[in-house]
């Protein structure tokens, strides 16, 4: 026997049992998109190399270390997406979506980073993520907050999750708050890690962002950049605290929130929780205006979000209630020679009649007895029985697999009848 070729490390089959939770998942976070008039946009996997670089930011973590980089047969530079923002950006612009007008966009799929796998932390994982462009106010910061909230609200994990919020000021902001940053860690130089040397130099926010407890007594004397924000900065911040306070969200201001990405200003906010370990962060997004003139377009607004799929359906309640959902309603047997013939075409009409019902044929023939076990297994809840008596007089016998009830025989009128109040 040759080898068995196995998954690449840190990218996951999620197999059939564990699928009806995604979709799940996946059906209300549609359901709550649409409840705020955002569409769906689909977007290529891949994009140029050149689009994460230009937007991530060079000395970022993602494109320092994290992207899955190759040369396709032309030689074009290739990078199977880390995140979604650059590609719906990159849309939006290619296909002059921003052109006065609004948009309110959301996607869902596959990201790729060469991160050290463990739990919470893969190569391969999904997000959905959601963009507003165009809105510069607070009020769209707050509206994609309580979208956020309604979401966890309906899965049943609100009280899971805590709303961290933070301004980065502009760009302009940022940079005189840089210089003092820089000065006070220089100050401290011996207290930092060998990653927060390097960052001093490239991006010495992201100190803030280490997590490595050993620096947390310098991080926590670092000033702070809240308190060094222009007036326009401030009053954007405090009609978003306002605005959340009114729709009775509870936040705490975490001036150490920076995020990872360069392309932030003013508001970040993460939702996080305390029940996942290290892979804390469920939810992050911000406000990030500066990156569509960045890529070439006309100035204008953007804030949104990205969501780990992952880590979400690990904080939900006792997640094998969805489980029975990929089990058939009933399973049909054939036994016997003139049954075997009916079979197909009785499964057929029955599906004509119930297009909801999940009915698995038995194939690959066998006694009674092993056609029996297989429609256990299959987790249905009835088999249909059709021995060549049944199939002569045209009625089907019901068993159900899950109670002790009796054995029933059923015109097909009648069966149809009785499928019909199950589901
Ligand atoms: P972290 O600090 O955990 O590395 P990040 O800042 O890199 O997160 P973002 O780029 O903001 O993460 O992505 C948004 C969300 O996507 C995260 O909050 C998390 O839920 C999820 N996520 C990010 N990276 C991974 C990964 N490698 N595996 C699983 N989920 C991930
Ligand atoms: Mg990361």
């Amino acid at each position: 026997m040759s080898e068995k070729i196995q998954a690449i490390r840190g990218m996951h089959d999620i197999l059939p049992e564990l699928t009806p939770r995604w979709q799940y998942v996946e059906s209300v976070l549609r359901r709550v998109m649409g409840a705020y008039g955002y569409r769906e946009i689909r977007l290529p996997i891949v994009e140029k190399t050149e689009l994460f670089k230009r937007s991530i930011g060079e000395v970022t973590d993602i494109v320092e270390k994290e992207m899955y980089t190759f040369d396709d047969r032309n030689g074009d530079s290739l990078t199977l997406r880390p995140e979604g923002t650059a590609g719906c950006l990159r849309a939006c612009l290619e296909h002059s979506l921003l052109h006065n007008q609004t948009q309110r966009l959301w996607y869902m799929g596959q990201m790729f980073r060469h991160e050290r796998p463990q739990k919470g932390r893969y190569r391969q994982f999904h997000q959905l993520g959601v963009e507003a462009y165009g809105m510069p106010g607070p009020d769209i910061d707050a509206e994609l907050i309580l979208l956020c909230r309604r979401l966890w609200r309906v899965l049943g994990i609100d009280r899971k999750l805590e709303l961290q919020i933070n301004s980065l000021g502009t760009a302009e902001e940022r940079i005189a708050y840089r210089a003092r940053l820089v000065d006070y860690f220089q100050a401290h130089f011996d207290a930092l890690d060998e990653d927060s040397r390097r960052r001093l130099n490239t991006n010495p926010l992201r100190i803030l962002d280490s997590k490595n407890p050993a620096l947390a007594a310098v991080i926590a004397g670092a000033p702070v950049l809240t308190q060094e924000l222009n007036e326009t900065s401030r009053v954007h911040f405090q009609s978003l605290r306002h605005r959340l306070e009114d729709a009775g969200v509870a936040y705490v201001v975490n001036p150490r929130l920076v995020r990872g990405l360069d392309y932030y200003s003013r508001t970040v906010f993460e939702w996080v929780t305390q029940e996942l370990g290290a892979q804390g962060t469920v939810c992050a997004g911000g406000r990030y205006d500066g990156l569509i003139e960045q890529l070439g377009g006309k100035a204008s607004t953007a804030v949104g979000f990205a969501l780990g799929m992952e880590r979400l359906i690990d904080l939900l309640d006792a997640p094998e209630r969805f489980d029975a959902a990929a089990a058939p309603h009933a399973y049909l047997i054939a036994v016997g020679e003139l049954a075997e013939a009916k079979a197909t075409r009785l499964a057929e009409s029955l599906r004509d009649a119930l297009p909801d019902l999940h009915l698995q044929l038995h194939c690959g023939g066998g006694s009674f007895k092993s056609q029996f076990k297989r429609a256990d297994k299959s987790g249905a809840a009835l088999a249909l029985i059709l021995g060549d008596d049944e199939a002569r007089d045209q009625t089907i016998s019901v068993k159900s697999l899950r109670n002790d009830e009796g054995q029933k025989t059923l015109t097909i009128a009648e069966l149809i009848t009785f499928l019909h109040t199950l589901m």
